[in-house]
C-alpha cells in the first residue's frame, strides 16, 4: 500500500509568536520553523507501517516556500521514501491545499493519506475533511490508534467521555491526534541518507489549481497581556474580590 503524508512547515511550537507591527500577520522573519507537530505523528505512523510491511511506499508532500524542502528532508530522515515539494510563497487556505493534494492523489494513487488533525499556525483543522470530500473517500479523523487489515482500517478516536471506534475501507484519509504515537528523532546516518532521497519539484500551476485566497485577513492581534497576581489575606477577601472585582461569582 502506498501512503501519502502531507506535512506543513510552521512556526516551531516552542517559539512565542510575535505579531507584525502592521497587524497583517505573525512575524516569521528569522524565527525557528519546524514540521507541524501533528504531521510528525503522521510521518511516524507511515514509517511504522513501512517497518511492519503494510506500507510499500511512503511519500511526504509539502506545499510551501523553498524552505519547505527542509521539512520534507526531515520526513525523509525519519524514514519516508521520497518527497514532493509544491513550491509557493503564499500561505494557502485549506481548500487550495486540499485541491493540490487531490491532484497528487490522482497522479500517485495512494491508498491511504495521513494528515495532521490541524496545523498549529492557523488552526483550521479543515484540510483532511476537505480532501476526503473532494476524493469522495472515507475519513477517520483525530486518530488515537489505527489498525489496518487488508483494506479494512479501524480507527479509534477520543470523544467526550470515552473512545469511538470506526471502521472504514481504503482508499481512505486519516487525520492524526497527539496520542497516536511518539515521533522518532532522525539519527545522523539517516539524516545523511535523506540527502540522497529524491524530491519532485512542482508548482500549484502544474496541478492546474487556482490558489487565489477566499479569505481576507483584516487584522491579527496578540492576546491581552496578563496582569500580575496579588496575595489575599483570607478567604473572605478572596470571595469579596471574586464578587466585586473579577465579577465571576
Ligand atoms: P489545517 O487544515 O490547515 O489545520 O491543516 C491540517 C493538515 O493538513 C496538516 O496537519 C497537514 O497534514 C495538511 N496541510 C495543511 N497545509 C499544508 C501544506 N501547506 N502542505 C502540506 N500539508 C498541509
Amino acid at each position: 500500500m502506498k501512503v501519502l503524508v502531507p506535512v506543513k512547515r510552521v512556526l516551531d511550537y516552542n517559539v512565542k509568536a510575535k505579531v507584525k507591527s502592521d497587524q497583517s500577520g505573525v512575524d516569521l522573519a528569522n524565527v525557528k520553523m519546524s514540521m507541524n507537530p501533528f504531521d510528525e505523528i503522521s510521518v511516524e505512523q507511515a514509517v511504522k507501517m513501512q517497518e511492519a510491511g503494510t506500507a510499500t511506499e511512503t511519500v511526504v508532500v509539502s506545499i510551501g516556500p523553498a524552505k519547505a524542502q527542509e521539512t520534507i528532508r526531515t520526513g525523509l530522515a525519519m524514514g519516508m521514501d521520497r518527497g514532493i515539494h509544491v513550491q509557493t510563497d503564499d500561505d494557502l487556505e485549506p481548500l487550495a491545499v486540499a485541491k493540490i493534494l487531490k491532484a497528487i492523489c490522482e497522479a500517485e494513487g495512494p491508498e491511504l493519506v495521513i494528515l495532521g488533525k490541524q496545523a498549529i499556525d492557523n488552526d483550521y483543522g479543515a484540510t483532511g475533511g476537505m480532501l476526503a470530500a473532494l476524493m469522495d473517500w472515507p475519513i477517520g479523523s483525530a486518530a488515537n490508534s489505527m489498525e489496518l487489515s487488508g483494506s479494512d482500517l479501524t480507527v479509534v478516536k477520543e470523544v467526550d467521555g470515552g473512545l469511538q471506534t470506526v471502521k472504514l475501507q481504503t482508499p481512505a484519509i486519516v487525520t492524526t491526534d497527539l496520542r497516536l504515537n511518539e515521533p522518532r528523532y532522525a539519527s545522523l546516518p539517516n539524516i545523511m541518507k535523506a540527502k540522497k532521497k529524491p524530491i519532485d519539484a512542482k508548482t500549484p500551476a502544474d496541478y492546474g489549481v487556482d490558489t487565489a485566497p477566499r479569505l481576507k485577513t483584516l487584522k491579527v492581534t496578540e492576546p491581552p497581556k496578563r496582569e500580575a497576581g496579588i496575595k489575599v489575606e483570607d478567604a473572605a477577601q478572596l470571595v469579596d474580590k471574586l464578587k466585586n472585582e473579577a465579577g465571576v461569582i
